[in-house]
Protein backbone atom coordinates (compact mmCIF):
# COMPACT_ATOMS: atom_id res chain seq x y z
CA UNK A 1 0.00 0.00 0.00
CA UNK A 2 1.38 3.55 -0.89
CA UNK A 3 1.79 6.06 2.38
CA UNK A 4 -1.13 7.91 0.86
CA UNK A 5 -3.60 5.02 0.85
CA UNK A 6 -2.59 3.64 3.69
CA UNK A 7 -2.77 6.86 5.66
CA UNK A 8 -6.30 7.24 4.01
CA UNK A 9 -7.07 3.71 4.54
CA UNK A 10 -6.20 4.29 8.18
CA UNK A 11 -8.25 7.60 8.04
CA UNK A 12 -11.32 5.49 7.28
CA UNK A 13 -11.17 2.75 9.56
CA UNK A 14 -10.66 5.41 12.12
CA UNK A 15 -14.24 7.43 10.99
CA UNK A 16 -15.88 3.94 10.86
CA UNK A 17 -15.14 3.14 14.11
CA UNK A 18 -16.23 6.45 15.37
CA UNK A 19 -19.72 6.60 13.68
CA UNK A 20 -20.46 3.38 15.29
CA UNK A 21 -22.32 3.70 18.47
CA UNK A 22 -20.11 2.66 21.83
CA UNK A 23 -19.49 -1.27 22.02
CA UNK A 24 -20.48 -3.02 25.12
CA UNK A 25 -19.52 -5.85 26.60
CA UNK A 26 -19.19 -8.74 24.29
CA UNK A 27 -20.08 -6.65 20.95
CA UNK A 28 -17.73 -7.87 17.90
CA UNK A 29 -14.92 -7.54 16.75
CA UNK A 30 -13.36 -5.26 19.61
CA UNK A 31 -9.32 -5.82 18.20
CA UNK A 32 -7.65 -6.87 14.59
CA UNK A 33 -9.27 -9.69 12.73
CA UNK A 34 -7.13 -11.89 10.63
CA UNK A 35 -7.58 -12.95 7.51
CA UNK A 36 -5.72 -15.95 5.95
CA UNK A 37 -4.88 -16.17 2.94
CA UNK A 38 -3.70 -19.90 1.47
CA UNK A 39 -0.81 -18.91 -0.67
CA UNK A 40 2.26 -16.81 -0.56
CA UNK A 41 2.14 -13.40 -0.75
CA UNK A 42 1.47 -11.02 -4.17
CA UNK A 43 -0.28 -13.88 -5.93
CA UNK A 44 -3.81 -13.75 -7.21
CA UNK A 45 -5.70 -15.17 -3.93
CA UNK A 46 -3.38 -12.35 -2.06
CA UNK A 47 -4.87 -9.75 -4.70
CA UNK A 48 -8.12 -10.37 -4.06
CA UNK A 49 -7.78 -10.99 0.40
CA UNK A 50 -5.99 -7.48 0.50
CA UNK A 51 -8.36 -5.72 -1.65
CA UNK A 52 -11.38 -7.37 0.35
CA UNK A 53 -9.46 -7.15 3.95
CA UNK A 54 -9.49 -3.20 3.11
CA UNK A 55 -12.99 -2.57 2.94
CA UNK A 56 -14.18 -5.15 5.51
CA UNK A 57 -11.77 -3.25 8.26
CA UNK A 58 -13.24 0.53 7.21
CA UNK A 59 -16.72 -1.73 7.60
CA UNK A 60 -16.28 -3.43 10.51
CA UNK A 61 -14.26 -0.27 12.21
CA UNK A 62 -11.28 -2.95 13.31
CA UNK A 63 -8.35 -3.47 10.88
CA UNK A 64 -8.54 -6.91 9.37
CA UNK A 65 -4.91 -7.97 9.34
CA UNK A 66 -3.96 -10.25 6.12
CA UNK A 67 -1.66 -13.46 7.07
CA UNK A 68 -0.23 -15.53 4.06
CA UNK A 69 0.12 -19.05 5.39
CA UNK A 70 0.95 -20.55 2.12
CA UNK A 71 2.16 -24.37 1.06
CA UNK A 72 0.56 -27.65 0.63
CA UNK A 73 -1.31 -26.27 -2.27
CA UNK A 74 -3.53 -23.69 0.00
CA UNK A 75 -4.26 -26.58 2.72
CA UNK A 76 -1.79 -25.48 5.76
CA UNK A 77 -3.91 -22.32 5.53
CA UNK A 78 -7.22 -23.73 5.53
CA UNK A 79 -6.04 -25.93 8.14
CA UNK A 80 -4.93 -22.95 10.53
CA UNK A 81 -8.71 -21.47 10.13
CA UNK A 82 -10.10 -24.79 10.73
CA UNK A 83 -8.68 -25.19 13.89
CA UNK A 84 -8.66 -21.77 15.23
CA UNK A 85 -10.91 -20.78 17.96
CA UNK A 86 -14.15 -20.09 16.82
CA UNK A 87 -14.73 -16.72 17.82
CA UNK A 88 -14.52 -14.59 14.04
CA UNK A 89 -10.75 -13.65 14.92
CA UNK A 90 -9.71 -15.78 12.31
CA UNK A 91 -11.25 -15.85 8.83
CA UNK A 92 -9.98 -17.73 5.62
CA UNK A 93 -10.07 -16.42 2.16
CA UNK A 94 -9.83 -19.53 -0.02
CA UNK A 95 -10.57 -20.60 -3.43
CA UNK A 96 -11.86 -23.58 -5.82
CA UNK A 97 -9.35 -25.80 -3.89
CA UNK A 98 -12.05 -25.98 -1.45
CA UNK A 99 -14.02 -28.24 -3.40
CA UNK A 100 -10.81 -30.21 -4.73
CA UNK A 101 -9.32 -30.84 -1.59
CA UNK A 102 -11.39 -33.17 0.24
CA UNK A 103 -10.76 -35.30 -2.75
CA UNK A 104 -7.64 -34.63 -3.60
CA UNK A 105 -6.15 -35.19 0.21
CA UNK A 106 -7.37 -38.24 1.90
CA UNK A 107 -5.25 -37.58 5.07
CA UNK A 108 -5.62 -33.98 6.19
CA UNK A 109 -5.56 -32.59 10.18
CA UNK A 110 -8.71 -30.66 9.70
CA UNK A 111 -11.90 -31.45 8.68
CA UNK A 112 -12.18 -29.94 5.10
CA UNK A 113 -15.85 -30.27 4.70
CA UNK A 114 -17.68 -29.78 7.94
CA UNK A 115 -14.87 -27.63 9.70
CA UNK A 116 -15.86 -24.11 8.63
CA UNK A 117 -18.82 -21.90 8.54
CA UNK A 118 -19.41 -20.23 5.24
CA UNK A 119 -19.80 -15.95 4.94
CA UNK A 120 -19.98 -15.79 1.56
CA UNK A 121 -18.59 -15.62 -2.38
CA UNK A 122 -16.27 -13.08 -3.14
CA UNK A 123 -15.54 -13.58 -6.91
CA UNK A 124 -14.86 -15.80 -10.20
CA UNK A 125 -11.51 -15.16 -11.83
CA UNK A 126 -11.03 -15.98 -14.91
CA UNK A 127 -7.34 -17.86 -15.61
CA UNK A 128 -5.10 -17.53 -18.86
CA UNK A 129 -2.52 -19.82 -20.07
CA UNK A 130 0.83 -18.28 -19.82
CA UNK A 131 4.67 -18.53 -20.57
CA UNK A 132 7.97 -16.94 -20.14
CA UNK A 133 8.24 -14.03 -22.55
CA UNK A 134 10.84 -15.60 -24.45
CA UNK A 135 8.99 -19.17 -25.06
CA UNK A 136 9.35 -20.60 -29.14
CA UNK A 137 5.52 -20.18 -29.41
CA UNK A 138 3.84 -17.41 -30.53
CA UNK A 139 0.40 -18.24 -30.68
CA UNK A 140 -1.86 -21.17 -28.87
CA UNK A 141 -1.58 -23.87 -31.94
CA UNK A 142 2.10 -23.26 -31.86
CA UNK A 143 2.32 -23.90 -27.83
CA UNK A 144 0.42 -27.20 -28.14
CA UNK A 145 2.78 -28.11 -30.70
CA UNK A 146 5.48 -27.17 -28.24
CA UNK A 147 4.54 -28.66 -25.63
CA UNK A 148 3.84 -32.23 -27.82
CA UNK A 149 7.48 -31.98 -29.09
CA UNK A 150 9.20 -31.33 -25.52
CA UNK A 151 6.68 -32.38 -23.07
CA UNK A 152 8.28 -33.12 -19.12
CA UNK A 153 11.76 -30.89 -20.93
CA UNK A 154 8.92 -28.13 -20.14
CA UNK A 155 8.59 -26.75 -16.72
CA UNK A 156 5.07 -25.94 -15.77
CA UNK A 157 4.59 -23.96 -12.69
CA UNK A 158 2.03 -24.28 -9.89
CA UNK A 159 1.33 -23.82 -6.52
CA UNK A 160 1.05 -27.28 -5.25
CA UNK A 161 -1.53 -30.17 -5.40
CA UNK A 162 -5.29 -28.44 -4.98
CA UNK A 163 -3.69 -25.40 -6.55
CA UNK A 164 -5.62 -23.73 -9.04
CA UNK A 165 -3.03 -23.25 -10.98
CA UNK A 166 -2.29 -27.07 -10.41
CA UNK A 167 -6.14 -28.17 -11.64
CA UNK A 168 -5.65 -26.06 -14.41
CA UNK A 169 -2.15 -27.77 -15.61
CA UNK A 170 -3.96 -31.07 -15.20
CA UNK A 171 -7.09 -30.19 -17.47
CA UNK A 172 -4.49 -28.71 -20.32
CA UNK A 173 -1.83 -31.79 -20.09
CA UNK A 174 -5.24 -33.65 -20.51
CA UNK A 175 -6.11 -31.78 -23.51
CA UNK A 176 -2.65 -31.87 -25.11
CA UNK A 177 -2.45 -35.34 -23.91
CA UNK A 178 1.15 -34.84 -23.20
CA UNK A 179 2.95 -34.57 -19.50
CA UNK A 180 5.16 -31.62 -18.81
CA UNK A 181 7.30 -31.52 -15.58
CA UNK A 182 5.36 -29.58 -12.75
CA UNK A 183 7.57 -27.03 -10.39
CA UNK A 184 5.37 -26.48 -7.02
CA UNK A 185 5.54 -23.40 -4.67
CA UNK A 186 3.76 -21.59 -2.20
CA UNK A 187 1.54 -19.88 -4.71
CA UNK A 188 1.72 -18.35 -7.94
CA UNK A 189 3.35 -14.99 -6.62
CA UNK A 190 6.76 -16.25 -6.13
CA UNK A 191 5.90 -18.51 -9.55
CA UNK A 192 5.09 -15.13 -11.70
CA UNK A 193 8.71 -13.98 -10.46
CA UNK A 194 10.05 -17.17 -11.73
CA UNK A 195 8.22 -17.01 -14.92
CA UNK A 196 9.51 -13.49 -15.83
CA UNK A 197 12.97 -13.81 -15.17
CA UNK A 198 12.43 -17.10 -17.32
CA UNK A 199 13.36 -20.26 -15.04
CA UNK A 200 10.23 -21.77 -15.77
CA UNK A 201 8.69 -22.51 -18.84
CA UNK A 202 4.41 -22.39 -18.32
CA UNK A 203 1.48 -21.51 -15.98
CA UNK A 204 -2.01 -21.41 -15.75
CA UNK A 205 -2.65 -18.49 -13.54
CA UNK A 206 -5.73 -16.10 -12.32
CA UNK A 207 -6.22 -12.92 -14.44
CA UNK A 208 -5.95 -10.98 -11.01
CA UNK A 209 -2.25 -12.21 -11.35
CA UNK A 210 -1.40 -12.37 -15.25
CA UNK A 211 -3.06 -9.14 -16.44
CA UNK A 212 -0.29 -6.52 -15.82
CA UNK A 213 2.43 -9.14 -16.45
CA UNK A 214 0.84 -9.68 -19.90
CA UNK A 215 0.10 -6.15 -20.74
CA UNK A 216 3.75 -5.10 -19.90
CA UNK A 217 5.13 -8.01 -22.12
CA UNK A 218 6.92 -9.24 -19.18
CA UNK A 219 5.25 -12.55 -20.23
CA UNK A 220 3.34 -14.01 -23.11
CA UNK A 221 -0.08 -14.50 -23.07
CA UNK A 222 -1.91 -17.95 -24.78
CA UNK A 223 -4.98 -18.13 -23.89
CA UNK A 224 -8.28 -17.39 -21.39
CA UNK A 225 -10.47 -20.70 -19.95
CA UNK A 226 -13.32 -18.81 -20.01
CA UNK A 227 -16.21 -19.89 -22.81
CA UNK A 228 -15.92 -15.82 -23.07
CA UNK A 229 -12.82 -13.57 -23.89
CA UNK A 230 -11.97 -10.96 -21.18
CA UNK A 231 -12.49 -7.52 -21.68
CA UNK A 232 -9.25 -6.55 -19.57
CA UNK A 233 -7.60 -8.49 -21.93
CA UNK A 234 -9.32 -8.25 -25.24
CA UNK A 235 -6.87 -10.08 -27.56
CA UNK A 236 -6.54 -13.26 -25.73
CA UNK A 237 -8.24 -15.67 -27.40
CA UNK A 238 -10.46 -18.27 -25.62
CA UNK A 239 -8.82 -21.97 -25.36
CA UNK A 240 -11.89 -22.93 -27.55
CA UNK A 241 -11.06 -20.19 -30.03
CA UNK A 242 -7.40 -20.96 -30.08
CA UNK A 243 -8.10 -24.77 -30.82
CA UNK A 244 -8.17 -26.32 -27.28
CA UNK A 245 -12.19 -26.92 -26.65
CA UNK A 246 -12.86 -28.53 -23.43
CA UNK A 247 -9.62 -26.68 -21.41
CA UNK A 248 -12.06 -24.04 -19.35
CA UNK A 249 -11.86 -23.73 -15.76
CA UNK A 250 -12.87 -20.22 -13.36
CA UNK A 251 -11.66 -19.87 -9.64
CA UNK A 252 -13.84 -18.64 -7.56
CA UNK A 253 -13.21 -17.85 -4.20
CA UNK A 254 -15.46 -17.41 -0.65
CA UNK A 255 -15.11 -16.30 2.53
CA UNK A 256 -14.67 -18.65 5.87
CA UNK A 257 -14.72 -18.80 9.31
CA UNK A 258 -14.14 -22.04 11.64
CA UNK A 259 -17.04 -24.11 12.25
CA UNK A 260 -18.80 -23.04 15.71
CA UNK A 261 -18.37 -19.14 15.26
CA UNK A 262 -21.75 -17.73 16.53
CA UNK A 263 -24.78 -16.85 14.15
CA UNK A 264 -24.27 -13.04 15.09
CA UNK A 265 -20.63 -12.96 13.94
CA UNK A 266 -21.28 -14.71 11.19
CA UNK A 267 -23.61 -12.61 10.45
CA UNK A 268 -21.33 -9.29 10.86
CA UNK A 269 -18.60 -10.73 9.00
CA UNK A 270 -20.86 -11.55 6.10
CA UNK A 271 -22.30 -7.79 6.64
CA UNK A 272 -18.33 -6.46 6.18
CA UNK A 273 -18.08 -8.56 3.10
CA UNK A 274 -21.41 -7.35 0.94
CA UNK A 275 -20.12 -3.80 1.96
CA UNK A 276 -16.71 -4.93 0.42
CA UNK A 277 -18.58 -6.47 -2.94
CA UNK A 278 -20.63 -3.10 -2.85
CA UNK A 279 -17.04 -0.80 -2.76
CA UNK A 280 -16.55 1.49 -6.05
CA UNK A 281 -12.98 0.94 -5.60
CA UNK A 282 -12.81 -2.78 -5.49
CA UNK A 283 -15.53 -3.29 -8.41
CA UNK A 284 -12.90 -0.62 -10.56
CA UNK A 285 -9.48 -2.71 -9.58
CA UNK A 286 -11.42 -6.17 -10.12
CA UNK A 287 -12.13 -4.82 -13.58
CA UNK A 288 -8.77 -4.02 -14.22
CA UNK A 289 -7.51 -7.40 -13.52
CA UNK A 290 -10.05 -8.91 -15.69
CA UNK A 291 -12.92 -10.02 -12.85
CA UNK A 292 -16.03 -8.44 -11.03
CA UNK A 293 -16.88 -8.81 -7.21
CA UNK A 294 -20.11 -11.33 -7.26
CA UNK A 295 -23.70 -9.87 -7.18
CA UNK A 296 -24.39 -9.42 -3.40
CA UNK A 297 -27.36 -11.61 -4.21
CA UNK A 298 -25.22 -14.42 -4.43
CA UNK A 299 -22.93 -13.29 -1.50
CA UNK A 300 -24.93 -15.07 1.23
CA UNK A 301 -23.68 -18.07 3.35
CA UNK A 302 -26.37 -20.56 2.61
CA UNK A 303 -25.78 -20.05 -1.36
CA UNK A 304 -22.62 -20.19 -0.58
CA UNK A 305 -22.33 -23.73 1.14
CA UNK A 306 -24.75 -25.08 -1.78
CA UNK A 307 -22.24 -23.68 -4.34
CA UNK A 308 -19.27 -24.84 -2.10
CA UNK A 309 -21.00 -28.47 -1.74
CA UNK A 310 -22.11 -29.23 -5.58
CA UNK A 311 -18.75 -28.11 -6.25
CA UNK A 312 -17.15 -31.03 -4.34
CA UNK A 313 -19.79 -33.16 -5.70
CA UNK A 314 -18.63 -32.27 -9.18
CA UNK A 315 -14.52 -32.52 -8.80
CA UNK A 316 -14.95 -35.81 -6.82
CA UNK A 317 -15.39 -38.18 -9.77
CA UNK A 318 -13.36 -36.33 -11.93
CA UNK A 319 -10.35 -36.36 -9.42
CA UNK A 320 -11.22 -40.32 -8.23
CA UNK A 321 -11.29 -41.31 -12.24
CA UNK A 322 -8.06 -39.58 -12.96
CA UNK A 323 -6.62 -41.34 -9.77
CA UNK A 324 -4.08 -38.55 -8.75
CA UNK A 325 -4.24 -38.01 -4.97
CA UNK A 326 -1.71 -36.00 -3.27
CA UNK A 327 -0.84 -38.78 -0.82
N1 LIG B 1 -3.37 -18.81 -8.01
C1 LIG B 1 -2.81 -19.76 -7.15
C2 LIG B 1 -3.34 -21.10 -7.44
O1 LIG B 1 -2.77 -21.70 -8.26
C3 LIG B 1 -2.73 -19.48 -5.74
C4 LIG B 1 -2.18 -18.14 -5.37
O2 LIG B 1 -0.99 -17.95 -5.21
O3 LIG B 1 -3.02 -17.28 -5.19
O4 LIG B 1 -4.27 -21.59 -6.85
Amino acid sequence: MSRLSRRSFAASVAAAAMARPALGQGAYPTRPVTMVIPFAAGGPTDTVGRLIAQAMSADLGQPVVVENVGGAGGTLGAQRVANARPDGYSILLHHIGMATIPTLYRRLSYDAINGFETLGLVTEVPMTLVARRNIEATNLQELVALIRQRGEALNYANAGIGAASHLCGLLLMKAVDTRMTTVPYRGTGPAMNDLVAGTVDLMCDQTTNTTEQIRAGTIRGFAVTTPERVSALPDMPTAAQGGLPGFEVSVWHGLYAPRGTPAPITERLNRALVAALQDATIARRFADLGTAPVPVARATPQLHRDFWQADIAKWRPLIQAAGQFAD
